[in-house]
């Protein structure tokens, strides 16, 4: 970290504090898995994978067989369901070899898996999606039986859970939410009414995770609620959960300007009295949307200090004006907290018109994870790359 100018800290003690909370809050046999896609929403997947395990998850969730084989990789041995659809047989024939499990969307799908299977001498476990409303990936609920029973009919592939999700859960108006429930309800009353053996069920992201456990069903997929955000304002109080990410960089250079002096690409902003500034070594190309260019605040000292000029692609300007004597090589919190003040990723979220996963994803690896603050190490010793 000392030779970096900017990094994302991964503070594992408030990943390990957040899946505790959630374990508390669903029923005793209710699974949770930890949805760990797109490199665990930009946290690094195999420290947040390993993590969440220790701490009460036994399930992993990714969006591609890629992400899989990451963690399989690493060693980590637990179930991991590929949210996302595969079809080609090289997706299957890497599916089977790395233990992963399939989430099967079509009864077409779903032969060419079982014939795939056959020519290895394979057998796998698959998860059925049902469409309940997202109008994304699955069968129509209205089909589910049918579905079902030709996925039983077919051989080399065992049914583990059929599944749905939920397209409106974040919605403090439950009207579309109870709507997908109901229709979730009634596929699987079809499924038992025909006899047919009945898998796991699962349907809750975090939304509908904090918002009613009569949604939990036997496993909960949480994304978001790991990483400590909350998907709306009114399921904040359900439970403490911490923020895991902290985005920081170094102060690369401070100067004083004279009003009338432009900064940055476009000079979008012009000082109207003196001031000083700091550069800071971090951009756009990192993670930092320039839509934020003059609109957002990052912290120092505990103080917030206003965002000047354009974002560039590896570096940004602050205003030092209320800041005494700052120096080359101190530590900028973009997205953190700094004593009294944080910024969230909800904050650049509103600023920008969009949802805090999307924040979280867009931090790029040029950025190193640092793990900080695990439990029982000194914190020295408990920094490392991740
Ligand atoms: C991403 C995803 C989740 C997790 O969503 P969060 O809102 O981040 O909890 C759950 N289920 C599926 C199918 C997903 O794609």
């Amino acid at each position: 970290m000392q030779c970096d100018r900017a990094w994302v800290e991964i503070n594992l003690e408030a990943l390990t504090h957040n899946v505790r909370q959630l374990k508390q809050w669903l029923a005793p046999k209710t699974d949770l898995m930890a949805v760990v896609k797109a490199d665990a929403y930009g946290h690094g997947a195999i420290a947040v994978a390993r993590t969440a395990l220790a701490a009460g998850a036994t399930w992993l969730g990714v969006a591609t067989v890629s992400e899989g084989i990451q963690l399989r990789r690493a060693g980590i041995e637990a179930p991991i369901l590929i949210l996302g659809a595969t079809h080609t047989p090289d997706q299957i024939r890497a599916i089977a070899y790395w233990r992963l499990d399939p989430t099967l969307c079509t009864p077409q799908q779903a032969q060419t898996f079982s014939e795939t299977l056959a020519s290895l001498d394979r057998h796998l476990p698959v998860h059925l999606k049902i469409d309940t409303g997202m109008s994304r990936l699955g069968m129509p609920w209205q089909e589910a039986v049918k579905f079902v029973q030709a996925v039983q009919d077919l051989p080399h592939l065992r049914i583990a859970s059929v599944y749905s999700h939920l397209a409106t859960a974040d919605d403090p108006d439950p009207t579309i939410l109870y709507q997908q429930h109901q229709r979730f309800e009634v596929a699987i009353a079809q499924v038992r009414a025909a006899n047919l053996p009945l898998p796991r069920l699962h349907l809750a992201n975090s939304a509908a995770t904090l918002a009613d456990r009569s949604l939990h069903y036997d496993m909960v997929r949480v994304g978001l609620a790991t990483y400590g955000l909350y998907p709306a304002p009114h399921l904040r109080s359900v439970l403490p959960l911490r923020p895991v990410m902290q985005v920081k960089a170094r102060i690369t250079q401070v100067k004083h300007i004279q009003p009338g002096t432009g900064v940055s690409y476009g000079h979008r902003f012009v000082a109207d009295r003196p001031m000083d500034i700091a550069t800071v070594g971090i951009g756009y190309a990192d993670g930092v949307p320039r839509n934020l260019s003059n609109r957002m605040t990052a912290l120092l000292r505990g103080q917030p200090v206003a965002q000047l000029g354009s974002v560039t692609m590896d570096q940004l300007m602050l205003d030092m004006t209320s800041i005494d004597q700052p120096q080359v090589g101190e530590i900028v919190t973009l997205l953190g907290r700094d004593g009294a003040q944080a910024i969230t990723a909800d904050d650049w979220a509103e600023l920008l018109g969009t949802i805090s996963w999307e924040i979280l994803c867009g931090f790029k690896h040029r950025l190193p994870r640092v793990a900080v603050g695990q439990p029982q190490t000194s914190r020295e010793a408990s920094i490392l790359r991740i």
